[in-house]
């Protein structure tokens, strides 16, 4: 990988923040944008911009084969058996909602279970706990160890004859640990039991197979992989989305339209309502060929260098400590410095133009388990740098020294 091409991409990684050069670690929370991804939402708006799906006039036309063509395009990128198994969506937020409304008027009556883990964002918690209060079902916690693994044990016990279906994250955006999934799937597969999987930040670290990991869901965020915010990805299982019903409806999701009764549209459009993101999801489409052409195996083993060169520098800082110790792990490495607020870090970091989270991380119930207020939040992509994580180090010397 050409880390200097790489970089070259990205307009942004040329500006200044407090008169340092960027070093943007924030990558969990969201990526920079190749020119490749911002020019494709130029040249839609510049060239063939126009509705979609009905439209007779060739913008119409153009945009729409260019929209559907993203939709194969992703079905190729995570292996879906069908195109239309991939749903396009604002991002993975919105996907957990659609799920747990739509599956749960479905399937989810007054005393079922569904099961989350101790390690979710709040995307993936507060869904299901709204859908359990309002069908009087019951939400069960798969714990995890201090090291930041799922209890495989505790895993196969949670589950009755009761239990629903299972949503987990495939990677702790917080500790960066990759779940075992294609295990866990097995094992409620054994027990008829659906798995939805937060992929928000297995995509951008990851080759995801949907077809191997065999999960019932998979979504994702465009906004984490190098595309626009505003879009992202439900991939169902046909099988599913056949029988689920819409979870917005409206203009664009029907076949037939009568004041007493309404025919819906077949997949996927059943669970598009509304004129689409076309701009941005032609942009996703840029981002994944960007992706492709550096190549996924090429993306991962980069990244790993990173995490490895970063864990080993951040583990000789007196006082630091790591949050986040699995053995299976993305470039996402979360810290504390004793006696002293992330916040602080953060800001100190931030006067010399390095980026990175500090906070909660939208995983309150994780810091309570972790029993700490919040953490430091260093994460890397594809365009960072042996020597940003040298910066990285210099700062929290710096941050050391200030409150020494
Ligand atoms: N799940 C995980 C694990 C995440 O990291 C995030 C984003 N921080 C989300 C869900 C939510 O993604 P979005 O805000 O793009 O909908």
């Amino acid at each position: 990988m050409n880390i200097e091409k790489i970089r070259a991409q990205f307009p942004i990684l040329n500006r200044k923040v407090n008169n340092k050069n960027l070093v943007y670690l924030d990558n969990a929370a969201t990526s920079q944008k190749p020119l490749s991804v911002i020019n494709a939402i130029t040249n839609c708006y510049t060239k063939y911009y126009a509705a979609i799906h009905r439209g007779i006039h060739a913008l119409s036309e153009e945009s729409t084969a260019a929209y559907e063509n993203v939709r194969s395009k992703i079905q190729q990128f995570i292996n879906a058996k069908n195109a239309e198994e991939v749903i396009f969506v604002r991002g993975t937020t919105e996907a957990i909602n659609l799920v747990a409304s739509s599956f749960g008027k479905l399937k989810i009556k007054a005393g079922d279970e569904i099961v989350i883990s101790a390690m979710e964002h709040h995307s993936n918690i507060i869904p299901w706990q709204i859908l359990c209060e309002e069908k009087a079902a019951i939400l069960k916690v798969i714990p995890i160890s201090d090291e930041g693994e799922i209890d495989l044990d505790a895993y196969k016990k949670l589950f009755t004859e009761k239990t629903k279906l299972i949503a987990i994250t495939h990677v702790s955006n917080v500790l960066g640990t990759i779940n075992p999934l294609e295990q866990m799937t097995k094992i409620a597969h054994a027990q008829n039991i659906p798995v939805l999987v937060d992929g928000a930040q297995s995509i951008p670290h990851l080759t995801v197979n949907v077809q191997k990991l065999d999960c019932d869901f998979f979504v994702f965020s465009g906004h984490k992989i190098y595309a626009p915010t505003g879009i992202g990805i439900l991939y169902g299982k046909k099988k599913w989305l056949e029988q689920m019903p819409p979870y917005q409806t409206g203009g664009g999701m029907i076949n037939k339209v009568t004041f007493e009764k309404t025919e819906f549209a077949e997949l996927p459009r059943k669970f598009e309502a509304g004129t689409p993101d076309v701009a941005d999801a032609i942009a996703l489409g840029a981002a994944i060929d960007y992706i492709e052409e550096i190549g996924m195996p090429n993306i991962i083993e980069h990244e790993n260098k990173l995490l490895n060169y970063a864990t080993e520098k951040l583990q000789q800082i007196p006082s630091l400590r790591i949050i986040g110790t699995a053995k299976e792990k993305v470039s996402v490495i979360s810290f504390v410095l004793e006696d002293i607020h992330p916040h602080d870090v953060g800001t100190i970091l931030d006067a010399d133009g390095i980026a990175v989270r500090a906070g909660h991380h939208c995983a309150m119930p994780l810091m309570e388990r972790l029993k700490l207020p919040a953490t430091t939040r260093a994460s890397f992509g594809i365009y960072n740098t042996f020597a940003e994580i040298d910066l990285l180090v210099e700062g929290i010397a710096k941050v050391r020294k200030i409150f020494a």
